[in-house]
């Protein structure tokens, strides 16, 4: 058979059928998303970081396409006596591995480190630690320790990264015994089921979702309608599965007296369903709009959070503002000023962005955000960070100042069936304001905001695609204020008032 792989026996834990698309049906796996584009970017990032953490050592260069030349390659290092190699291969009983970074102790056995760019531990990574200490092992390799290396979230930068204190090392050697001992008797199971005639009957459910998204759900779960229930907000899987095996596969269908619906919200969001049309508290909507003091400035941040902090005062995955757009309007049906900021990528842009803010966010008045606790804790960040001067409490009374445009939709006074049960600003705008689409753009949410900005943090972009995706982020960023400025007008009109 084709070797099984580290991720492959992963995967086989986690779904047998996501296992046996991924080695005889990689057609049908989903595109990779931008999302997942910057997880697996960081990964490599933090993986490469690592290497100087464990310094020293040798590089099996082979990549995964070509397995025979990774074990000649780590035999050969094996050979001449290196003591630290990273990427090193091994094969045993058709299962090969890749190992993150293993090191040679004196008396002949050898220590494993599997590097994570996440913040903790995870049991799941147990499971990539028993299959390579069994193969290790197997192979005539005989593993002393295993540990895990992690993004340490308490390490705050300051002058050069300090990499002992950015990477947590766990010994996970005890902890990984039970996996290990699981490691035959899965992967025989794995391999019965790995390249057999047909995928394994396995229907969708929470396992589809855990412990890592599955990237084939584009096919098992075609079948599954638009607006179902399992788009019911703040219902188990349990429930929404069991309504599915019942034969109530949209949200509307579902009978909240006797479904078995327990929170008030998913209550509500099937009552509005039911009803086919929206639901309008013009009193609570009233209320928030009349205790709006102008001028009001709609605000909004694009933010990037590496897992390396790139800049003084940063942990690993702190959200990092690197731009914001600004709509200022003095009073209530007046004209609107606009105001952006973009760092170009090649320096701190908070420290600009901090002088944006302090001149164009009106010193009066209430600062609408669409989710305020985002941009409040950016506010709250940037005044307690580098080069905010005396700025800080300024900011910090911006943030005082904060309204959530939200509150209206999130607070359930304003509900539409054609929300399908969510609050976010993508979810509400086409139906409010059907004329203002996010289609069009090159850039289209915050994530693929936040790849954009990851690219131009490299010094050596082409400078064609630097000046495309720096006009394509202010399009962004500005369509996001002009929608928080159309919900506002739609919301007065719905009070009869015009904004
Ligand atoms: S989508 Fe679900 S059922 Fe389908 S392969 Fe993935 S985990 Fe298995």
């Amino acid at each position: 058979m084709k070797s099984l792989s580290k991720s492959q026996y992963v995967r086989g834990n986690q779904c047998l059928k996501s296992l046996w698309l991924y080695r005889n049906r990689k057609d049908l796996q989903d595109p990779v998303d931008p999302f997942q584009q910057s997880i697996f970017h960081s990964g490599t990032a933090f993986g490469l970081l690592a290497m100087k953490r464990f310094a020293g050592g040798v590089l099996i260069h082979a990549d995964h396409a070509h397995p025979e030349d990774a074990l000649a390659q780590t035999a050969d290092a094996v050979a001449s006596g290196t003591k630290i190699i990273y990427e090193a291969a091994f094969l045993f009983e058709d299962v090969l591995v890749r190992a993150d970074v293993v090191t040679k102790n004196d008396n002949g056995t050898w220590d494993l480190t599997e590097v994570k760019s996440a913040t903790k531990m995870n049991d799941v990574y147990l499971l990539d630690v028993a299959v390579q200490r069994h193969v290790m092992s197997g192979a005539g390799f005989p593993v002393a320790h295993a540990r895990v290396a992690h993004a340490n979230p308490g390490y705050v930068r300051y002058g050069e990264l300090d990499l002992d204190k950015l990477f947590v090392v766990v010994d996970v050697t005890e902890a990984s015994e039970p996996a290990l001992s699981e490691v035959p008797q899965r992967l025989g199971r794995m391999k019965v089921f790995a390249d057999a005639p047909a995928a394994p009957e396995i229907g969708i459910g929470s396992h589809c979702a855990n412990p890592y998204p599955c990237d084939f759900e584009g096919n098992c779960w075609a079948h599954v309608p638009e607006y179902s229930v399992f788009n019911l907000a703040y219902a188990k899987m349990e429930t929404k599965l069991d309504l599915f095996n019942r034969g109530v596969q949209l949200v509307h269908q579902v009978n909240p007296d006797f479904d078995n619906l327990t929170d008030k919200r998913t209550i509500k969001q099937v009552q509005i369903a039911r009803l086919g049309k929206p639901y309008v508290d013009l009193e609570a909507i009233g209320s928030f709009l009349n205790g709006l003091r102008y001028p009001i400035a709609h605000l909004d941040f694009e933010t990037d959070n590496p897992v390396i902090p790139p800049y003084d005062g940063l942990k690993p995955y702190q959200q990092m503002p690197f731009q914001a757009s600004v709509r200022v309007q003095q009073e209530r049906g007046g004209p609107l000023t606009e105001y952006g900021y973009l760092g170009d990528g090649l320096e701190d842009p908070r420290r600009d962005l901090i002088g944006f803010l302090s001149e164009h966010v009106p010193e009066q008045g209430h600062v609408l955000a669409y989710y305020k606790s985002f941009e409040g804790g950016r506010l709250k960040e940037l005044a307690q960070g580098p080069g905010v001067g005396n700025r800080g409490p300024q900011l910090l009374d911006m943030a005082a100042r904060l309204v959530d445009l939200a509150d209206p939709f999130s607070k359930n006074w304003y509900t539409h069936p054609g929300f399908k049960g969510k609050w976010s600003i993508k979810n509400v705008l086409p139906i409010l304001v059907p004329t203002m689409t996010y289609a069009g753009l090159v850039i289209r949410d915050g994530t693929a905001a936040m790849a954009a900005y990851a690219e131009l943090r490299d010094p050596k972009l082409d400078p064609a695609r630097r000046a495309m995706l720096t006009e394509a982020l202010k399009v962004y960023c500005g369509q996001d204020t002009m929608a928080m400025v159309k919900i506002l007008e739609h919301l007065w009109a719905q009070v009869g008032v015009a904004a």
